[in-house]
């Protein structure tokens, strides 16, 4: 029977993590974010708790639950203003890959410490001449003749790098600049030698930075592939299609928070004879971004409900509907919440302009809301590819 209400387990999860996620709330993350501070302690606590390992399997120390459980928590420290960034790529991109393709050895390596927050693993796809064609990416691992591999080759915008002692690198293992991607994923050390990186200025406000990388022959192990480097681009799909619905889960957080500050505000805030919820022109929005988002957290749930179920080809067009909605239900929530405000919308002290660059990136990235588009056109409605 499909039903539409979350087991008591979810929801439970979910109040739990609420929880956690008021106890350091939006001004911990703002003033973190602006005194150039990590959230290592909310990231520490949550490992601690079982919530970044929930989807972890429990032979390594997880919760064996899913990507529906992980999304769950994602979206609930956003609602509650302490929204994690690297949830959405060490726990979710990194550690299913590497449970569903690793070896034996790289699962006991990296596994437990993904799950209780101890050991934390970037991820980086995007290159600055690829951009959204990730089959045009150039980074590429050489096999020496020891076994082990040679990359060269650079990324950007990759998150986090400064938090963590390694990153998951999608590269390939041969010279082709065209042609369809056939990706080989290494996991790099952050002090290799031949690695630097250099922060990237984003207008964004958040602790999690972003970094351009440079592999200058970066010499790693046999043991540094994930997966097999002929398993194609099904390796990392496996990856990508849990980073849509995480980004979903995090875009629907944000607004369910903005269109709290909004509802709140507009109960309370009176310039004529009743409060500014009173007049439709200021209710009627905010009751759209309800609407918004809650579809958007429906296919997110039906996202990651397919995933588990193991129909990759729904659940990759349900991903990136999640993606879509959600992306445009946060946009929306924010614009609003501001206009709300009034003149408060652009104060510091009510949180929400720092909120915009930030929702702005959910139509971004991981994959762009053209880029959904195009899928659905292509895929969904069978429409010729346009580029
Ligand atoms: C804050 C932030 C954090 C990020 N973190 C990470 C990370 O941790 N790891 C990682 O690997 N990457 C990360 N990224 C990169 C992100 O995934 C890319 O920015 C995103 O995929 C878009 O690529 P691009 O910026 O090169 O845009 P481009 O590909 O240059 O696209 C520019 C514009 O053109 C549109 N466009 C491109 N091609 C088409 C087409 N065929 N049809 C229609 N429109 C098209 C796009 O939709 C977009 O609007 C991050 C980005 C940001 C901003």
């Amino acid at each position: 029977m499909t039903t539409f209400t979350e087991t008591d387990e979810r929801k439970a999860l979910r109040s739990a993590v609420g929880e956690l996620g008021r106890k350091y709330g939006r001004d911990y993350i703002l003033s973190a974010a602006k005194e150039g501070r990590k959230t290592t302690e909310l990231w520490q606590e949550a490992g601690k708790l079982g919530y970044l390992g929930v989807a972890v399997p429990e032979e390594y120390g997880g919760g064996g639950g899913d990507i529906g459980d992980l999304a769950a928590v994602c979206e609930e420290l956003a609602a509650a203003g302490s929204p994690l960034l690297l949830m959405v790529v060490s726990p979710a991109i990194v550690g299913t890959i590497i449970a569903q393709y690793g070896t034996d050895e790289q699962k006991k390596r990296w596994l437990p410490g993904i799950a209780d927050g101890s050991t934390t693993i970037a991820f980086s796809i995007t290159e600055s001449d690829a951009g959204s064609n990730s089959h045009q990416i150039i980074t590429t691992g050489y096999r020496e003749a020891d076994g082990g591999w040679r990359l060269k080759g650079g990324k950007t915008f990759i998150s986090g790098v400064d938090e963590v002692e390694n990153v998951l690198v999608v590269a390939r293992t041969e010279d082709a600049k065209t042609g369809n991607l056939k990706p080989a994923l290494f996991i790099v050390p952050t002090d290799a030698e031949g690695f630097t990186y250099q922060q990237i200025d984003m207008g964004i406000v958040s602790p999690e930075k972003q970094f351009t990388l440079f592999f200058d022959d970066v010499r790693l192990p046999a043991d540094a592939l994930v997966g097999s480097e002929d398993a194609g681009i099904e390796q990392l799909f496996a990856g990508l299609n849990p980073e849509r619905i995480m980004g979903a889960a995090f875009a629907c957080g944000t607004a369910r928070l903005a269109l709290e500050k909004a509802t709140e505000y507009a109960k309370e805030r009176q310039v004529w004879k009743a409060p500014i919820g009173s007049h439709q022109a200021i209710a009627h929005p905010l009751a759209q971004s309800y609407i918004e988002i809650e579809m958007a957290r429906l296919m997110t749930q039906k996202a990651a409900a397919l995933y588990v179920a193991g129909d990759h080809m729904a659940a990759g067009e349900a991903a990136n509907m999640a993606k879509y909605a959600a992306g445009e239900a946060v946009c929306n929530a924010v614009d609003r919440a501001i206009q709300t405000h009034g003149g408060n919308g652009l104060a510091e002290e009510y949180g929400l302009v720092q909120m915009l660059a930030g929702s702005r990136l959910s139509r971004i990235a991981p994959v762009s809301r053209e880029m959904v588009l195009n899928f659905i056109a292509q895929f969904s409605l069978g429409l010729p590819k346009s580029y």
